[in-house]
């Protein structure tokens, strides 16, 4: 594990203040807040800390841009060539974003410039199409001839948007990109932990063309500025992302006016290899399932069932997966695995990773640094109850604990047996294991032969505790809007 930073990528960091109607603008307080490099554990960057006062001029500038102004009358054609726009600006900007990320976050360069950010360009560039398509249907109600009825689908007003660090911009991206092709206005904000690419969001949708008003990006803390959003009386919607437990508050603080609430919460994926598996494939697919990104997704597939009759090549060959992987700075060509986000981020994985050598058996892995950057190897856990804390709870790191089973009806009971219900993977030959098998699975993705295939068009979110609606898809615009019903007496 190195944490030498080295790279011609690291980019410059640029300005660092909120971003209020168009304008880069200190926080009110004047106070400002460290941002680190977890390769190395070292001050990044002060950043404006945007405080309930912010929040307040935010929502003020977006509900001006909502109600008035050019944003507000722009044709939906005109509106989809701005959003279009965004989503080239982000790849004619690629390697700076990617940088960025790598610096904030600590994630693989090449994973940051090459999947991030384009999958944030391809956001935009998918949702900028909906922006003309957002209609409304007649409806035959019941005494013809003397009714007319339809619906429109309106916008909300304004949006607020509260992000996690792990995918910044991504997610961002998930949010902004819908909520703009409505007709939205939004207050931004990002984690406090990596508020840096959600900056340059902000500043290349100006270049875009999109009005001043219409993205505002506000960095601050969660229990300050994220609370000023979510309760704030002219907020019509909150779209969160986080760890479940944030997300109750978030329920809470939303009562204020009844604003709606979409959420994408945790996750402990099962992800189950059949006994007439493509065996290499699964075992390939698995490792990345659960490592990529430091294991700092939501989907990760931390649980690992294999079929008894396969269980020691699988355990073997994920634990080789494991031990070739390197891990290292993200600006090394070579590292797979950046360090984790933050000092206590790794503490607590690092808790989990002792937790699993006093209670099971680690095939792989199972070392972290303890000074310096935030560095953790990827770990194989074996031997322990479905009970176990490390295989109950979300570790969200590079962490991943092999369960052996018999037949199906035991696997997708086990598989079910969680809280949560995000994504789910299956690997097998057999068609109708496969159909069988997505459809018994409770999550909000099924991925059979392959593992974390996103796209913009893929409707994504949870079932049970990992959240409420949906982001991505066509589908994630009735979250975005209101509809109206009207009707009109044509006759007697
Ligand atoms: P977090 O819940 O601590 O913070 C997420 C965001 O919420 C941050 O911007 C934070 O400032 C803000 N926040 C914190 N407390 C708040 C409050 N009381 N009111 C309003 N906003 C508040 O999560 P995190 O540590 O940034 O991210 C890691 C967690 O996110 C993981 O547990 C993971 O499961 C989850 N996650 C889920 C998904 C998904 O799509 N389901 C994606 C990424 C991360």
């Amino acid at each position: 594990m190195t944490n030498s930073p080295v790279s011609e990528h690291a980019p410059t960091i640029g300005d660092t203040r909120l971003l209020i109607n168009g304008e880069r603008v200190d926080g009110a307080e004047g106070a400002t807040f460290d941002i680190y490099n977890p390769s190395t554990g070292t001050v990044l960057a002060q950043v404006a800390e945007g405080r309930k006062e912010d929040i307040n001029r935010a929502v003020k500038a977006a509900k001006n841009a909502f109600e008035s102004g050019p944003w507000h009358d722009m044709k939906p054609a005109e509106r989809a060539k701005l959003i279009w726009r965004l989503g080239d600006l982000l790849l004619e900007n690629a390697a700076e974003l990617g940088g960025l990320e790598t610096l904030d976050n600590g994630k693989p360069f090449l994973q940051a410039r090459d999947g991030d950010v384009s999958a944030a360009a391809g956001l935009f560039h998918y949702m900028s199409g909906w922006a003309t398509k957002i209609e409304g249907s007649t409806i035959p109600i019941s005494f013809p001839g003397q009714f007319h009825t339809y619906t429109r689908r309106e916008a909300l007003g304004v949006v607020g948007l509260i992000v996690p660090w792990n995918f910044p911009l991504t997610i961002a991206a998930w949010k902004c990109a819908p909520a703009l092709a409505a007709g939205n206005t939004i207050v931004l904000k990002p984690s406090e932990v990596t508020p840096l690419t959600a900056l340059k969001l902000g500043e290349l949708a100006l270049e875009a063309g999109i009005p001043p008003g219409v993205l505002n990006v506000v960095p601050g803390f969660g229990t300050d500025a994220g609370v000023a959003l979510t309760e704030h009386p002219d907020v019509a919607k909150v779209s969160f992302t986080g760890s479940t437990l944030t997300g109750r508050a978030i329920v809470h603080g939303a009562t204020s006016n009844l604003k709606k609430v979409t959420l994408e919460l945790g996750g402990k994926a099962p992800n189950i290899i059949m006994p007439d598996a493509n065996i290499e494939a699964a075992i390939q697919g698995s490792s990345d399932g659960v490592f990529y990104n430091q294991g700092e997704a939501c989907a990760a597939a931390s649980r690992l069932f294999a079929h008894r009759s396969v269980y020691d090549e699988v355990v073997a060959g994920i634990s080789a997966a494991a031990d070739a992987i390197k891990v290292g700075d993200g600006f090394d060509p070579e590292s797979f695995i950046g360090p984790l986000v933050s000092k206590e981020h790794h503490a607590k994985v690092a808790g989990y990773l002792d937790l699993g050598r006093e209670q099971g058996t680690v095939a792989a892995g199972g070392t972290y640094t303890t000074d310096g950057g935030y560095f953790v190897k990827p770990t194989v856990l074996t031997d322990m109850g479905d009970d176990s804390q490390v295989v109950r709870e979300e570790i969200f790191g590079p962490v991943v604990n092999v369960l052996p089973f018999d037949d199906e009806d035991e696997v997708v009971r086990r598989a079910n047996d969680t809280p949560y219900g995000l994504t789910a993977g299956v690997w097998t030959e057999n068609a109708g294991t496969a159909h069988r098998m997505a459809e018994r699975l409770q999550a909000g993705t099924v991925w059979v032969n392959c593992y974390g295939v996103f796209d913009a068009a893929m409707p994504y979110g949870g079932f049970k505790q990992s959240g409420w609606g949906r982001e991505m898809g066509g589908v994630v615009l009735d979250d975005y809007t209101e509809t109206k019903t009207v009707c009109i007496k044509i006759g007697d």
